[in-house]
């Protein structure tokens, strides 16, 4: 099934009042009270399974679909900021890199490689 097709038939469901959409995010709490509305949403995990969905929060969906959920959010900023630094201060070498964040080379070379990657996926979103 696609994913248009599930959401259409989990939209139904949820318009009939057989599924209760959730009010929660399951990852990090955050209640559909607390943000913008709409912003709370029911991800599929599987498309053939239209009715079986994970409530996320915008912010956690996003993670999850580019599969940087279970990073812990401090190695995930401190990887923001090295590829933040690095393009501001671009050509600047990665070995300098590596010594302002107190990495080693092939480490921050792979960070820099893993956010561009991220960066272009998530425009594709
Ligand atoms: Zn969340
Ligand atoms: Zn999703």
């Amino acid at each position: 099934m696609k994913a248009q097709q599930a959401r259409l038939k989990h939209n139904y469901a949820v318009r009939k009042g057989l599924i209760t959409p959730g009010q929660q995010c399951i990852i990090c709490g955050i209640r559909q009270s607390q943000v913008v509305k709409g912003s709370i949403i029911e991800h599929h995990d599987d498309y053939d399974k239209p009715y079986e969905t994970i409530t996320l929060c915008c912010s956690c969906h996003t993670k999850k679909h580019l599969g940087t959920l279970g990073l812990p959010s401090k190695e995930e900023d401190r990887n923001k900021r090295l590829y933040d630094f690095w393009k501001r201060n671009s050509p600047i070498s990665i070995s300098a890199v590596a010594r302002i964040f107190h990495i080693s080379q092939p480490r921050a070379s792979e960070i820099i490689k893993q956010e561009e990657a991220r960066r272009a996926k998530l425009e594709a979103i």
